[in-house]
């Protein structure tokens, strides 16, 4: 079997470091048994491996995307050789097509257990916490001029969903700048940059008001709430106004151990939240915790002042209220709940779609508050993660 030298392209801008090397294959009726040098065996069945294949007939290298569909060839599609030269898996089809595998990049993507419980475990990055928690603090000038800095930084607003930026400019629209360095903002009907002050009876929110302000998420009222958001403090001088934040997975979790009937109807039975004014009407029917593929928490929509009159069946009105009673209680329990005040320069960074936030009522005459906030998607975050994560 003829062999060219060059390593083979992968459809990926990733690299997959060689972890273990191929030994042998042993050829099955529908797929191809691989061994590894850790003695691992991962089966790689014909229409997987032909599916992808990364020549530059079946995947355009500018892009490297996919170009082949796989009923572009037939279902039963066997190979005529196979065999592992120079450490690569080599498939001589028997239709013509030959295809060669990069063992970094087979391994990456094997489909026995073990790879597969090697991969979620990997995924599993989350860490709740309580309010014992040390929020991770960062430095703004070494942010915003080191990418080591960065990336450690946008991983524990991955893995703990706080974070703490201090030595930010106070001068308005400074965050602007700092929240760039992982993504472009996502503006809202309430700005790109929004004011969070008391403005009394202009206001268009009970954030704009000096009242306490309960646990809550930023516009469940949307199809996809904000990832990121970014809360700067350019002063901060008046009586309480402090931040309360609470792991909104901790006690997600906590009511999955402690009354799993409460979650399941809280992952299950939808409400409706509304943000209204006179230019607007925002309206979104979702619950209040979603699960993601694999079945992990992966988001807390809340917001008890932008709430709709509960809609469910009349069978189920009393499991829904007991539910979301408990729910509330838990965003009321110490255990949960870490508090704060943000200090001049300081800034607030979390994962809105999981970390619960909260303010203290403040008296706006004993002194002025200001803060300034945006949004980021978490989508952006997880990119800029993984893209400066390459070849690191
Ligand atoms: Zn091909």
């Amino acid at each position: 079997m003829e062999t060219t030298l060059e390593r083979p392209t992968i459809a990926d801008w990733r690299t997959y470091p060689q972890t273990a090397a191929l030994t042998s294959l042993r050829p099955q009726a529908d797929r191809l048994d691989l061994v590894w040098d850790d003695g691992r065996v991962s089966p790689f069945h014909h229409q997987w491996l032909r599916d992808n294949c990364p020549c530059g007939e079946c995947v355009y290298a500018v892009t490297r995307e996919q170009v082949l569909e796989i009923i572009d060839v037939p279902a039963d599609l066997a190979p005529e050789r196979a065999a592992i030269e120079l450490g690569y898996l080599c498939v001589h089809w028997s239709d013509g097509h030959r295809s060669q595998f990069d063992p970094g990049w087979l391994r990456a993507h094997a489909y026995d257990d073990d790879s597969r419980a090697e991969r979620l475990a990997a995924h599993q990055t989350t860490r709740v916490w309580r309010r014992d928690f040390e929020v991770p603090v960062f430095q703004h000038d070494q942010l915003m001029e080191d990418d080591s800095a960065l990336l450690e930084w946008m991983l524990a607003l991955r893995d703990l969903g706080l974070s703490r930026v201090d030595g930010v400019p106070t001068a308005p629209g400074s965050l602007h700048r700092i929240a760039q360095r992982i993504a472009f903002i996502r503006e809202t009907n309430f700005g790109v940059l929004f004011d969070v002050k008391s403005k009394a009876a202009a206001a268009d929110s009970n954030a704009y008001t000096a009242f306490n302000l309960p646990l809550h998420t930023d516009l469940p009222t949307r199809e996809l709430q904000p990832g990121l958001q970014f809360l700067h403090c350019l002063v901060n001088n008046a009586d309480g106004g402090d931040s309360v934040f609470v792991d909104g997975f901790a006690i997600a979790q906590a009511l999955r151990d402690e009354a799993p009937e409460d979650f399941r109807t809280l992952c299950e039975m939808p409400i409706e939240f509304r943000n209204k004014d006179r230019r607007s009407d925002y309206r979104c029917l979702a619950p209040v915790i979603a699960l993601d593929a694999r079945g992990e928490i992966s988001e807390i929509r809340i917001a008890n002042f932008l709430r709709g009159p509960f809609d469910a069946p009349a069978e189920r009105m009393e499991a829904l209220y007991h539910a979301w009673r408990a729910f509330l209680s838990l965003t009321r329990d110490p255990r949960f709940r870490l508090q704060q005040k943000l200090r001049a320069g300081q800034m607030w960074c979390f994962d809105n779609r999981r970390t619960l936030h909260a303010r203290t009522a403040f008296d706006p005459a004993s002194g002025e508050r200001h803060l300034q906030g945006c949004y980021i998607d978490r989508d952006e975050l997880l990119s800029r993660i993984l893209v400066l994560q390459r070849g690191r």
